[in-house]
């Protein structure tokens, strides 16, 4: 009996032991931490609205997390260094913002493992998430993204900034909806962001209002 107890122990043991090893997904923080909101940015770097970006977060002495497509890295590789050498937080947001679930299995591991190079690339450093555009995944998608050594993460909160339904709209929405370890999606790349930029300092200063501070997730 209790030899059996012992080879049950063994099998268990070694049963986590794989299981660790398969995992090589980083443990990283998804959601903001405690008394703080994530702020971050998909769709770039964008040579023009992202400087904007990051010159507001530089004046607040924020840091935030930049979900940006590898196509627009490789385009703008400096941008993303000012990203990196301000402190703020870099992850993948795929090569070319499809929806990875419609992809075959040679594009899906494209659009995974393209991006971490040329971020890699550029600053000397992987990314350590992968958020899957449209917020669109399925368990095959977001094991790729596991195996290529990334944690997948959904969309956030959306502020619904793409619309472009005006400056004061923006501001509402997300200071209506900001709360403790909440993330909050918005864009700086890919298309018009002057209404994401304009917003952007009342947001943050609105945030600080409630008493919440600021976190980045994915770092
Ligand atoms: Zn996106």
């Amino acid at each position: 009996m209790n030899k059996l107890l012992i080879l049950l122990g063994l099998f268990f043991i070694s049963w986590k032991l794989c299981a660790a090893d398969t995992s090589s997904v980083p443990n990283v923080r998804k959601v903001a931490m405690p008394g703080t909101v994530a702020l971050t940015f998909d769709d770039g770097p964008n040579p023009i609205y992202t400087r904007q970006i990051l010159a507001i977060l530089k004046k607040y002495d924020i840091k935030a997390t930049f979900f940006m497509v590898g196509a627009n890295a490789k385009l703008y590789p400096d941008v993303v260094k000012e990203i990196y050498e301000q402190g703020h937080v870099i992850a993948s947001h795929s090569m070319t913002h499809p929806m990875l679930t419609r992809l075959n299995n040679a594009q899906l591991e494209y659009e995974v493992a393209t991006p971490s190079k040329i971020i890699d690339g550029i600053i000397g450093k992987k990314p350590l998430c992968l958020r899957y555009p449209f917020g669109a995944s399925n368990e095959h998608v977001r094991e790729v993204i596991r195996e290529n050594g990334m944690m997948p993460v959904p969309m956030g909160f959306n502020s619904f900034d793409y619309e472009r339904p005006g400056t004061q709209k923006i501001i509402d929405w997300v200071l209506k909806n900001a709360y403790s370890q909440q993330v909050i999606l918005m864009h700086d790349g890919y298309d018009k962001r002057e209404q994401t930029v304009a917003a952007l300092p009342a947001i943050i200063e609105g945030i600080q209002k409630k008493g919440l501070g600021f976190s980045t997730i994915c770092g």
